[in-house]
């Protein structure tokens, strides 16, 4: 008698454990909480919390350097000790800057505004190499730093050798007047990731984009976001270049804060020469 009543209570939450679990909605996944994180490659990594920045080296296997490189970017440049002059005008010597106008297709990647340059005539040639101005991001503030400072955004002019090198003009952005030159593709902005890359109607000139000292700071570094590759040739013009607060204030509308904390500098030298 009492085994038929101990089989009964079994049975009955036998059915009630399979009813149960066939009554949860098991195709219901964790949701994306950050559209933002989203990369073209799928992958997911952000500038805060359990896939940011500490985390990037864990988010893919293809992100190593992110957490074991010991020549990283962004650096804190220490005005003082930048190094040997000598070797700093050679280096000036090898160096060129070939602006002249471009269109941009403007569009949210879901971690920066990215605007791609529609033509490869822009270059930066180093040792008789030629690096093609392949397109121009944003971040908020800045990544860089000049003396332990940051500015409210940098610029980063993206230039790529035949065989895959990088060589990155790092721009300083702080308040002040209204950016004539990036007007245009701030009044285009994409808000969205979702929304597709816009063409600007008007050519931006590159070399008015420059600030008007061309002072740069140059060491070997990487990419600032995964999977950060290594040996990028950074350069880092010292004169900021300005932006409205209005600007400045739209940009962080849509990314509040997408700068990679400050790298070891690991012995690396830094070397100060003008660009031509
Ligand atoms: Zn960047």
């Amino acid at each position: 008698m009492r085994k038929n009543y101990i089989y009964a209570i079994l049975s009955i939450a036998l059915v009630i454990g399979i009813v149960g679990y066939f009554a949860i909605d098991t195709t219901e996944q964790a949701p994306v909480e950050d559209k933002e994180q989203l990369t073209a490659t799928g992958v997911y990594w952000s500038y805060t919390g359990e896939t940011g920045p500490e985390q990037w080296m864990n988010v893919n296997s293809n992100y190593e350097a992110c957490g074991r490189g010991e020549l990283q970017s962004p650096i804190n440049i220490e005005i003082k000790e930048t190094a040997d002059q000598q070797e700093a005008v050679k280096l000036a010597e090898q160096i060129s800057l070939n602006y002249d106008q471009a269109i941009f297709a403007v569009e949210n990647n879901g971690h920066t505004i990215e605007a791609n340059s529609t033509t490869l005539e822009n270059s930066l040639l180093i040792n008789d190499k030629e690096y093609k101005l392949t397109g121009i991001h944003f971040h908020s503030p800045s990544e860089h730093q000049l003396n332990g400072q940051y500015f409210d955004m940098e610029a980063h002019l993206y230039h790529e050798s035949e065989e895959g090198k990088l060589a990155v003009i790092g721009l300083f952005i702080q308040s002040g007047e209204e950016n004539q030159i990036l007007a245009e593709m701030w009044d285009e902005i994409p808000t969205d990731g979702k929304e597709a890359a816009k063409i600007l109607k008007n050519p931006v000139d590159l070399q008015l984009l420059l600030p008007e000292q061309k002072s740069v700071y140059q060491y070997v570094g990487s990419l600032t976001a995964p999977p950060c590759t290594e040996g990028v040739n950074w350069f880092i013009l010292e004169q900021p270049i300005e932006m409205s607060d209005k600007q400045i204030n739209r940009f962080s509308s849509i990314f509040l804060q997408n700068n990679r904390p400050i790298q070891e500098l690991n012995g690396r030298d830094v070397y100060k020469f003008n660009l031509n």
